[in-house]
């Protein structure tokens, strides 16, 4: 990916970094497992500084993006995170309790319990393109585990970021919660920090790069990445429906969202309806692209050619290319606005069936049956999120068992991310790990196990020496067993 080459803004150097981690830690060995009363306090004021400064985040945000509608960052972080918070606030006192764990018949009367505790100091890498969002619930995660974190928010982002570390510093203290803003040469040195957990949200590429650092201290890693999720267009789909919802999906943030519906497979006998009535749906949500409120802009002018030369690549290799809207094409890239394009006649070679497109780019691939699509996805590296539209409920449970990705949506793209009920995270390329809710409780969490022996224990019958005794015991466990 192209980096623009953003000016270090914080000293920020490995040294300030290290000092920083040092106080948490300090300040966390010195109360190693706050009560819920504390970890209530911290979710509370996070929520609420947060609504406090929502107008501000809204307006930080689109100014670092050229333009993004206040709705969307209400509906795509400010909702998003209040709900994770409100959640949070409703369960962590119970998901801190120790959980008693059935104890084998051999072992008993010994008991045996699972105790989380609070890991120490967590970092948290975030990206551009929901930058509130992804640096705020994991935090939500963190804080109701009774952690610390440190953030690096993204460089693409610079008014946000600086909000962020603004507010975050108002309401903790450095040694609590520590944003450090700046480039790559500050996200380097953050990642190569022996905190006791750390979290990344951004491209596999960096993934690897982060990993890489981790594993140095061996620190333990959940990588929340990218990919291409497909959508799969069954025959028994409500087509109306299908069409609005992959529209939405693919246009919300102008498609620059790591579970937008990168391409869609169906019968080739549908997709000319299907591309007539999605550029209808767009046109209908958008009536122009350009100077549009509602529409959000491509973050970086490195981004803009990066959709460009994809659109290039597709055409030079014989691809058909229908664009939404009939917006003067200079006055769109002044604004660094995309409209939803349609891409048909795909081949394998183009590098828009290769690359996560992370823009309002839809590439539509001719898949015949339910074989072909998931043979597809199968034969492509696993990815972040499958959308499956249809009716059939015995095809629904083919594609839901045998395909691997992420997560899914069913008649729906995206939405299952924001469900606080279940884990959110990729699989192999798209990510390790998952957290939201409950996952991530433990995923920020030790989960202590903890074998408490009974007065009335036989163990000393294994005791040596080993005589008859003792091979007579092992008999009679053996038959347990
Ligand atoms: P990116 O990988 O370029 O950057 C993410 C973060 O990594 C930034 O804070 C950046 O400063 C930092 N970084 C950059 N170089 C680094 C280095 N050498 N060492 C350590 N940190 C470094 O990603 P991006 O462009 O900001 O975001 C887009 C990508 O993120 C897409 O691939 C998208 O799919 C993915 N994404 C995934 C999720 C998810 O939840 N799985 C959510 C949003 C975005």
């Amino acid at each position: 990916m192209v980096r623009i080459d953003l000016k270090e803004k914080e000293a920020g150097t490995g040294t300030d970094l290290d000092s920083v981690l040092a106080k948490q830690r300090a300040a966390f060995n010195a109360h190693t497992n706050p009560p819920w009363s504390e970890r209530k306090a911290n979710l509370q004021k996070l929520g609420k500084a947060i609504e406090e400064h929502a107008e501000e985040f809204q307006k930080a945000i689109s100014e670092d993006f050229g333009n993004r509608a206040y709705e969307e960052t209400t509906i795509a972080e400010l909702l998003v995170i209040k709900g994770g918070i409100s959640h949070a606030l409703k369960h962590t006192k119970h998901w801190m309790r120790a959980r008693r764990a059935p104890t084998a018949l051999q072992y008993k009367p010994a008991s045996n319990r699972i105790i989380p505790q609070p890991l120490g100091v967590i970092g948290i890498i975030s990206p551009w393109n929901y930058p509130l969002q992804l640096a705020v619930m994991p935090l939500i995660g963190a804080l109701g585990a009774g952690n610390r974190a440190m953030i690096k928010p993204s460089e693409y982002t610079p008014r946000l970021s600086d909000l962020l570390k603004r507010v975050l510093g108002t309401i903790f203290t450095e040694d609590e919660v520590y944003v450090a803003t700046g480039g790559v040469k500050v996200a380097s040195a953050f990642s190569a920090l022996p905190f006791d957990h750390m979290i990344f949200t951004g491209s596999t590429s960096v993934g690897k790069i982060v990993a890489a650092a981790a594993a140095k201290n061996l620190v333990p890693c959940t990588l929340e990445l990218g990919g291409k999720s497909p959508t799969i267009i069954d025959e028994s789909a409500n087509m109306d429906t299908a069409v609005a919802r992959i529209a939405n999906g693919k246009l919300l943030n102008a498609g620059q969202t790591c579970v937008a519906p990168d391409y869609v497979l169906m019968p080739a006998e549908k997709i000319n309806s299907f591309s007539d009535a999605i550029i209808e749906k767009a046109e209908s949500f958008y009536p122009t692209f350009a100077g549009n409120k509602d529409y959000t802009s491509i973050i970086a002018d490195s981004h803009y050619a990066r959709l460009q030369d994809l659109l290039e690549d597709a055409e030079n290799k014989g691809a058909r290319i229908r664009v939404a809207g009939d917006d003067d094409k200079q006055q769109l890239a002044k604004e660094r606005r995309v409209p939803l394009t349609v891409v048909t006649e795909t081949t394998p070679d183009m590098k828009i069936m290769q690359e996560e497109i992370f823009g309002p780019l839809l590439p539509v691939v001719a898949s015949e049956t339910l074989e072909d699509s998931m043979q597809y996805v199968q034969s492509h590296e696993r990815p972040l999120a499958l959308y499956w539209f249809g009716e059939d409920k015995s095809k629904r449970e083919k594609v839901l068992t045998e395909t691997i990705s992420g997560g899914v949506s069913i008649n729906e793209t995206a939405w299952h991310v924001v469900q606080e009920d279940i884990p959110f995270g990729g699989v192999g390329p798209s990510g390790m790990g998952a957290y939201h809710g409950e996952h991530g409780f433990e995923t920020f969490s030790h989960m202590k196990g903890v074998f408490t022996q009974s007065r009335f224990s036989q163990g000393k019958n294994l005791f040596p020496p080993y005589t008859d005794k003792t091979r007579k015991m092992l008999g009679l466990m053996k038959k347990i067993l």
